[in-house]
């Protein structure tokens, strides 16, 4: 939100009023003098008027959780556990999820209070990717990385899926790059091999890895400069 937008909806003010409390350098954020009333603030930022706080900063939450099997990717559910249950952070209520995992897919789920950060991993131009581990029910025929390379027509999105790295591990194990997230793709794309994902598992988002420590059902915090 602008600053002067923001001054005027918590210290009830006119805009006019505002814009001149700012340009007499009156208001700071996170204790700065600010002169432009156009300036972006977000509920992270602690905003003074003289002595007097007219927006505490939020705590802003980012936050990584390797989710096991049979949770859901979700923030409530009447029947099934979900990934905020194995939260125990007491802001966990304003956590929204970072994209969501199959349930019964494993691995590196993100969750965070902070819209722009998630948008901005999210965001379809910036092709952040997600490497995932792949177990089959077939052998990966030595064709398959190709045909990912190519991509494959879904015809209920009538779209070509983005050229996808798959590497192939064992006869049954690959580990498959994606820079994109449509529904159950990993899945629809090995059926149209004719093969079937019996196992996967999420293990990195753009530069964050699962910690080989982070044991199933556990969460960290992300380093605040994230
Ligand atoms: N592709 C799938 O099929 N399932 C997931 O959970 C993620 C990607």
């Amino acid at each position: 939100m602008k600053l002067e937008r923001l001054l005027a909806k918590f210290q009830l003010m006119g805009r006019t009023r505002a814009r001149q409390v700012i340009l007499d350098r009156r208001v700071a954020v996170e204790g700065n003098p600010i002169t432009r009333f156009d300036q972006e603030v977000d509920r992270f930022s602690c905003v003074t008027l003289d002595d007097t706080i007219v927006q505490a900063s939020a705590r802003r939450l980012c936050l990584m959780l390797n989710k096991p099997v049979g949770v859901l990717s979700a923030t409530t559910d009447a029947t099934h556990r979900t990934v905020i249950d194995l939260i125990d952070d007491p802001d966990k209520a304003t956590l929204h999820l970072v994209g969501r995992l199959d349930r019964n897919t494993s691995g590196l789920v993100l969750l965070t209070n902070d819209g722009r950060w998630s948008k901005a991993l999210m965001h379809p131009t910036l092709k952040v990717p997600k490497v995932y581990h792949v177990t089959t029910r077939d052998p990966i025929a030595p064709e398959a990385p190709d045909r990912f390379a190519r991509g494959f027509y879904f015809e209920t999105e009538d779209l070509t899926t983005q050229p996808a790295a798959l590497e192939i591990l064992t006869s049954h194990t690959a580990r498959l790059t994606l820079h994109e997230g449509r529904y159950h793709q990993i899945k629809r794309m090995f059926y149209r091999l004719g093969n079937r994902v019996t196992a996967l598992h999420r293990e990195s988002i753009g530069d964050i890895h699962l910690p080989a420590d982070l044991a199933p059902g556990h969460w960290r915090a992300l380093p605040p400069q994230i």
